[in-house]
């Protein structure tokens, strides 16, 4: 019998598994599919909320711890796994920005660098630019992390590891509750599964799980679809963000396209539409991309929340059944603070963040 039982292999379930097996818990980590291939996969991989002074300082909490231990944990994972997750610390400019008085309030206030920039500043910074005559901010600690390598990397550390038992394709699961306190999962591939503690780490579809005891997780759906261009290294070199698209540089010279925002319940198909206003408003920020292919072209569903604010903790109703859902846009910078808040509360310990602002109904 595991201590945890995580269902989920998103980010989420992966760096929980990860923060609970060093913690000594023997841990069950059980998904659907294959392990890391849904919205985390699919997502561009930014280590900063878009315009993070628009956000609760509930969210400015765990992305600032998280932005912290980045360089650190994509460290250790190449050490340990092998598998390099490439964190870059690029910089972001965000480009026609009218609320540059909240974002430098904001950035006083929690000691972020984050300056005002001219025409001539942003073309040093990133000379394939379009347009002459912009003004911008630029954060130059924020960074990105090659997701799909980073799940990658979490994957085979947690294979590794001789206390986490993983369980992919598992079919159809239920939650197994007793007098108000989980006992475990059933699967139908695995069959009766038991465990101390459950975990409902299962992104966007958390809420149909946790519906099945009674527990209404506001907790929705939201499409984005993202395109990959195949460029040369070094075209460019900064995050670029302007409106709600963004470009992201890899190091081979792929180059990320993001991404639209679509409530079409549980439809994960890209669509025509959003690829030729994803080419377009790519050109736009960077014309030489007119020059290269795109290689591929794909959608994801993110878990959303009200505010992009995630539920983290222990469910009313049953004791034992926790949940880390509803990372929204910003699951893959959370993700280290969160499952740290986390895997203090099942074991007991105290933690440097505060969980209150994300109480579970
Ligand atoms: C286009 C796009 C761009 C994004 N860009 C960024 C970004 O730049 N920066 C950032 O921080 N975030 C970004 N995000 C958001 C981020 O990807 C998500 O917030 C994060 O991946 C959520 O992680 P998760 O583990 O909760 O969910 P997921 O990665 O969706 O994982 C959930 C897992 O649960 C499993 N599951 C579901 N139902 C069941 C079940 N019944 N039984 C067993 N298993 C089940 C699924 O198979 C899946 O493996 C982006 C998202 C998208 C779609």
């Amino acid at each position: 019998m595991s201590d945890t039982l995580i269902i989920g292999a998103g980010v989420i379930g992966l760096m929980l598994a990860r923060a609970l097996a060093i913690k000594g818990q023997r841990v069950t980590l059980l998904d659907r599919q294959s392990f890391g291939r849904a919205s985390s996969w699919a997502g561009g991989g930014i280590v900063s909320p878009l315009y993070p002074w628009r956000y609760q300082d509930a969210v400015t909490q765990l992305a600032s711890w998280s932005q912290g231990q980045y360089p650190k944990l994509s460290r250790e994972l190449r050490e340990q796994t092998g598998v390099d997750p490439e964190f870059d610390q690029q910089g972001l400019l965000l480009l026609d920005i009218n609320d540059e008085s909240e974002a430098l309030s904001w950035s006083a206030r929690y000691e972020r660098e984050l300056t005002r920039v001219d025409s001539q500043r942003l073309c040093e910074l990133e000379p394939q630019l379009q347009g002459s005559n912009r003004n911008g901010l630029w954060m130059p600690e924020v960074g990105s992390i090659r997701n799909p390598r980073l799940l990658q990397a979490l994957i085979r550390w947690v294979r590794q590891s001789s206390r986490v038992t993983s369980l992919e394709n598992s079919g159809e699961i239920r939650l197994r509750v007793h007098k108000g306190k989980i006992e475990g999962v059933g699967s139908a591939n695995y069959g009766k599964l038991s465990a101390g503690k459950v975990v409902v780490a299962a992104g966007a579809w958390s809420g149909p799980i946790l519906n099945s005891v009674g527990v209404d997780l506001p907790v929705v759906p939201v499409r984005g679809q993202m395109l990959l261009y195949k460029a040369q290294p070094g075209l460019i070199k900064r995050i670029t963000l302007v409106g709600n698209r963004y470009v992201i540089p890899r190091r081979d010279g792929r180059i990320l396209v993001g991404s639209s925002l679509e409530y079409e319940g549980y439809n994960a198909y890209p669509t025509i539409e959003q690829r030729y206003s994803l080419e377009r408003t790519a050109q736009e920020i960077i014309p030489a991309l007119a020059d290269y292919p795109v290689e591929k072209h794909w959608a994801g569903l993110r878990p959303g929340s009200s505010q992009g604010v995630p539920f983290i903790g222990e469910v009313t109703n049953t004791k034992g059944l926790y949940v880390s859902a509803g990372h929204f846009r910003n699951g893959l910078v959370l993700a280290p603070a969160s499952t740290h808040l986390l895997a203090c509360q099942i074991t007991g310990e105290r933690c440097d963040l505060d969980p209150m602002p994300y109480c579970v109904p």
